[in-house]
């Protein structure tokens, strides 16, 4: 895939560095297992020189007024667009999705971002009517200093630019602590920013591994807020790591989603809409649908038509083939945890449709490849019902009525997203309204928009990404009472 092996070392204060002890990591091509890159691995040293770099920005940036900081960054990511391409076919390098797809997620970053930029000149306090003549009450918001955005592999600049577009907007500084699987295009992204316009030192990027120098970051006392997307294991122990110093924390955690699809659905855009986020970036997202409960009366049908959709989609390698569906899963673990859940689900007495594990012929030599795969007859007690399977993997079950199918869906550690497929008006709003989760998609599978506020409810998350509401995850709030 590619020859050339790249060198990547850490970004501070808008500089090249190798780490503090000269370490360094590789990272694997997912589509043949070629090296692609050695990374420098920074350590707690280097935290304490990155926050030291973001602090001493914070100040400048933190000063500007807010229409020149919406200014800069636009600036910014006008210059990131330019670099889609580029950044693009690392992720495809990288993390295995399709360079078309890794495309549109960094154009998509921007989008967001520049969301965030107008919000800059909209962070609105208050005046309160006071309980005495001669006093007046003002509250303001104010950045809340250095943020450290701890990012996952399977979206790399998209869940990046969630923390990333808030905290620049509202004046905040921030070191990126991206994964050791998906390093490149994350690093890439902030460094075209910087290339772009944003202050170096507001914007550095640690590379290395969660357990010691995520932790280093989440523990030092100069880093007032943490956001973070991973699993909720992670997300539990951040949690637990940052209370000694109560920084504030956002966190958007794992997903198990079930879709209802109702005796009423309009069931080829029920199959089409449940494939799409089953399958999409080999079902490595938080949203994907794993769980389906389809009304008895309408299963055969539903049931052929997913496994039609899920057979259409095209498996290709990430570079080559730049417009598949599907390229490799990111991690060979993500692999063995796919084939488990298929087995698993198979011992327990459920029917495989379609798929069920690696293509006869492999796009990539010993490449990651998993066909999209549908089990029928699922039952709760299967992995693929309950656990995140984090792979191209749904099971279908069949309910009987509506009650039996939210008490089905709601039966989850998770709350992430809830999908719900009915022409009926009253079905859509009463059973929305009774599904936990922090999102629910009706007839469609667009769930992430800047504008909606992305909240998960139970382990999926602490905290809100996405919407205006976001941005007072990166602010403080102050009361400024005056005697005259
Ligand atoms: P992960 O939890 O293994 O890692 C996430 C990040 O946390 C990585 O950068 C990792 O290095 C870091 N980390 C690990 N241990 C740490 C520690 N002790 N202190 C500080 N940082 C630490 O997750 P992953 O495997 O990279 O990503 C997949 C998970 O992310 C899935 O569970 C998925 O559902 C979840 N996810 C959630 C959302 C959402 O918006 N809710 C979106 C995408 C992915």
């Amino acid at each position: 895939m590619s020859s050339l092996l790249l060198q990547h070392d850490l970004f501070i204060d808008g500089q090249e560095t190798p780490s503090a002890d000269g370490r360094r990591f590789e990272v694997r091509s997912p589509h043949d297992g070629a090296p692609v890159a050695s990374v420098a691995a920074a350590t707690a040293a280097d935290v304490d020189r990155a926050v030291a770099a973001a602090q001493a920005a914070f100040l400048a940036w933190s000063a500007l007024t807010a229409y020149e900081r919406e200014s800069r960054i636009r600036k910014a990511t006008a210059h990131a667009r330019t670099l889609a391409p580029e950044i693009g076919r690392l992720m495809a390098l990288e993390q295995g999705k399709p360079i078309n797809q890794g495309c549109s997620e960094v154009l998509g970053a921007c989008d967001t971002i520049d969301y965030y930029a107008a919000e800059a000149v909209r962070i609105e306090g208050t005046i309160n009517p006071t309980e005495h003549r001669d006093y007046r009450s003002m509250v303001i918001h104010q950045p809340i200093g250095v943020c450290a955005v701890i990012t996952p592999w399977n979206y790399p600049v998209s869940l990046l630019s969630w923390k990333l577009g808030p905290a620049l907007a509202t004046g905040c500084a921030v070191i990126v602590k991206p994964t050791t699987v998906t390093p490149l295009s994350p690093a890439a992204f902030c460094r075209a920013l910087v290339a772009g316009g944003i202050p170096g030192g507001l914007l550095n990027v640690l590379p290395g591994s969660g357990a010691t120098l995520g932790d280093a970051l989440v523990r030092h006392p100069g880093v007032a807020k943490i956001a973070m997307t991973g699993s909720s294991p992670t997300g539990k122990r951040i949690l637990a790591a940052a209370a000694p110093t109560l920084k504030k924390v956002s966190l958007e955690l794992g997903g198990q989603c079930p879709a209802i699809v109702c005796v009423d659905a309009d069931l080829g855009n029920a199959a089409k809409v449940a494939a799409y986020k089953g399958f999409r970036n080999c079902g490595q997202s938080c949203s994907a649908v794993n769980r389906i409960f389809v009304h008895r009366d309408v299963a055969k049908s539903f049931l052929e038509k997913l496994r039609a959709e899920a057979e259409k989609l095209t498996l290709g390698d990430p570079l080559a083939n730049p417009a598949a569906d599907l390229g490799p899963m990111a991690t060979a673990d993500g692999v063995e945890t796919a084939r488990a859940h298929v087995a698993d689900a198979l011992s327990k007495g459920a029917r495989l449709l379609t798929g069920g594990g690696a293509p006869s012929v492999s796009p990539g030599p010993g490449g990651r490849y998993f066909l999209p795969t549908v089990l029928a007859d699922a039952t709760p007690d299967m992995r693929v019902m309950r656990e995140e399977t984090f792979g191209p993997v749904v099971g279908v079950a069949i309910f009987t009525d509506l009650d039996e199918a939210v008490r089905l869906a709601n039966d989850s550690d998770y709350g992430l997203v809830s999908y719900l497929f009915t022409r009926d008006l009253a079905t859509a709003h009463r059973v929305s309204e009774r599904l936990e989760s922090g999102t629910v998609c009706v007839n469609h599978g667009a769930v992430n928009t800047n504008y909606g506020p992305y909240a998960g409810w139970k382990d999926s998350g602490y905290g809100v990404e996405l919407s205006r509401r976001a941005v007072f995850e990166y602010l403080k709030t102050k009361h400024i009472k005056f005697q005259l």
